[in-house]
């Protein structure tokens, strides 16, 4: 019966995604007694009325089933219960957030997303985690962009091998001061991998448990572009301090980064900001800035959405060269206005996620 009553529910999907909930993780319990059914649904949402439609498909299409008399939909959001703030190495099983669970010895996880592609989103996490790094804090990248992983060619370890342990865990490759971890390195480069929901979940759980982390003060996710099933399935198993949208001050990507950052904070994600890239252009002759677009959209979208503006990158030439052929700007352009923004961005990630110590 409980089979029976699984294969059903994974004909339901969270309302615009693909998935259903019962890869994404959201059913939690079901209980079957004389043909009354008790199902238990967390999910890790603000949006309440996406979450009651999902309690409606599941009572009508359960107690559609033969057998049952009865249907019994127990359901947790976010909306009910603020998350407590879980302190570092505390597991929150009790909690509401029953499915998320801190890494241990990871103190902080705090992840980069963007609307769209093409805004270097990329870029900005590889460079602001070689600014904490930088700064003195242990630092992590997990590249979750299983669509275009690009955190190996930009840190120049395209080809590396993670080596895994007698017990299949997974020690992450080391570059710069910071420990790696991507898709990338499991798949052939220009290889389509078709990711399928329950199959994103397993890779995320993977990337979360099974590779040696620890200790870690930092962990950066760089999220694949867009408000998808990654997005979704991180949230469900593992709370998130923190996340930063990047944009660049093109429109259709302004719109798209009100939507990533509405997507942070459906799911209960404390979005830090929303950081502008490719703000304008250092010219390569003289050094000065020349403004290829015009300003002040990321400043009015943060507002818009209450949150914080935390500023610009420049775009440098040499630095995109750079960052094409593994040389991230903060290690080997130290001086560049680039570099300097990314330090300012580390700083404020330290101050508001405020689950790491300042290091000065
Ligand atoms: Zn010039």
């Amino acid at each position: 019966m409980e089979d029976k009553i699984r294969e059903v529910l994974k004909t339901i999907q969270f309302p615009g995604y693909s998935r259903d909930i019962v890869s994404f993780g959201m059913v939690k319990g079901i209980r079957v007694r004389d043909g009354e059914v008790e199902i238990d649904l967390h999910i890790n949402t603000k949006n309440q009325e996406a979450a009651e439609q999902v309690k409606r498909e599941v009572e009508e299409k359960v107690s559609s089933l033969e057998g049952v008399s009865r249907v019994k939909v127990n359901l947790t959001t976010l909306s009910q219960k603020e998350p407590p703030k879980p302190k570092a190495h505390v597991s929150t099983k009790s909690s509401p957030f029953a499915g998320q669970q801190r890494i241990e010895g990871v103190k902080c996880v705090v992840a980069v997303g963007s609307g769209k592609g093409g805004v270097g989103k990329t870029t900005v996490a590889v460079n602001l985690a070689l600014a904490l790094a930088k700064k003195g804090y242990s630092v992590g990248i997990m590249d979750a962009d299983v669509y275009g992983p690009n955190v190996p060619t930009m840190m120049g370890i395209e080809g590396a091998v993670p080596r895994v342990t007698e017990d299949n865990k997974i020690i992450p490759v080391e570059v710069g001061g910071i420990k790696v971890i991507s898709i990338g390195f499991f798949v052939e480069k220009d290889q389509p991998v078709i990711w399928r929901g329950p199959l994103v979940s397993k890779l995320i759980e993977q990337f979360l448990r099974d590779v040696m982390w620890a200790p870690l003060d930092i962990l950066i996710v760089d999220l694949p572009p867009g408000t998808g099933d990654v997005q979704l399935s991180l949230v469900q198993k593992v709370p998130v301090d923190g996340g930063i949208v990047v944009t660049t001050p093109q429109e259709l990507a302004l719109q798209d980064a009100r939507k990533a950052a509405k997507m942070f904070e459906e799911v209960g994600v404390p979005v830090i900001g929303i950081i502008e890239n490719m703000s304008y252009l250092v010219c390569p002759h003289c050094g000065a800035r020349i403004d290829l677009f015009p300003h002040a959209g990321a400043k009015k979208a943060a507002q818009d959405m209450n949150t914080k503006y935390l500023g610009e990158i420049p775009f440098e030439p040499r630095a995109a060269e750079g960052s094409d052929s593994g040389k991230p700007v903060v290690l080997y352009y130290p001086d560049s206005p680039q570099t300097k923004a990314f330090l300012e961005l580390a700083d404020v990630v330290v101050r508001e996620t405020n689950c790491i110590e300042p290091v000065q």
